[in-house]
């Protein structure tokens, strides 16, 4: 019998990451607050302190341990958005230091994208660091294995890529927020890995799924024109759907 090492690092990919999720629905629960208020500690349903440090985990079902009431995300959801995420990523990046740069990236990208959804907004404490554990990483790798060039790309891609949602975020307020343009760091030091094309493609296909999400949404009759539609899950979903294509 032969074991093909490929399949094995994608499931164990796919289980690390719905392992991971207990840790990130606390991530979730702790910063999906509106921008006024602290970051969440406690249940949102009977006040039980949860998460007297950031680190705790919450069941996959959903529900809070103590009243049983549903908080968070659907059960199941944010493991198998992770476990999915990190096995596509191990399916198509062989190189250690670069696959763990993308799945640091993925890990928070998952917390962001479910906190976006909920409270549209992109807190500075993931956006920065999800940048930076990329930049460090791919660093490393550039550094370990002569790619300066290559490095030098992704960096530009990750500041370009910001200045772009920066002067969005500018011409239309409403639709873009600084959460994006930090946001954009990280996606486009990931995807400018890859190379520059790669960061525009990632760029269209998070505003072509965006715009596929809106017309869905219009057309049943869920959204209104006036609704505001969070950027960052496909602005993360694009990038990710871009690398998996050109990696
Ligand atoms: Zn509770």
């Amino acid at each position: 019998m032969t074991i093909d090492t490929g399949a094995v690092l994608i499931l164990v990919a796919a289980v690390a990451g719905a392992a991971l999720g207990p840790l990130l629905r606390a991530q979730i629960l702790h910063f999906a607050v509106p921008s006024e208020e602290s970051w969440r500690r406690d249940c949102p349903r009977c006040g039980a302190t949860l998460l007297p440090n950031t680190w705790r985990a919450l069941p996959s079902t959903g529900r809070c341990p103590r009243c049983r009431q549903r908080i968070g995300p659907v059960p199941g959801l944010v493991e198998a958005a992770t476990a999915a995420t990190l096995a596509l990523l191990a399916w198509r990046v062989s190189a250690p230091l670069p696959f763990a740069a993308l799945c640091w990236a993925a890990v928070f990208g998952v917390v962001l994208a479910f906190v976006d959804v909920v409270v549209h907004r992109l807190p500075d404490r993931l956006t920065l660091p999800a940048a930076g554990g990329t930049a460090v990483l791919l660093g490393l790798s550039a550094a370990l294995e002569g790619e300066p060039g290559r490095y030098g790309v992704a960096l530009a891609s990750g500041l370009g890529l910001a200045a772009f949602y920066l002067v969005l975020a500018l011409i239309a307020p409403a639709g873009m927020g600084l959460g994006d343009v930090k946001l954009a760091l990280c996606v486009g030091l990931a995807a400018g890995w890859f190379g520059w094309p790669v960061t525009v493609m990632a760029a269209m296909a998070g505003f072509l799924l965006a715009g596929l999400y809106a017309v869905v949404l219009l057309v049943t009759g869920k959204v209104g024109r006036k609704d505001h539609i969070p950027h960052g899950p496909f602005m993360l979903l694009g990038a990710l759907v871009a690398i998996v294509l050109a990696a």
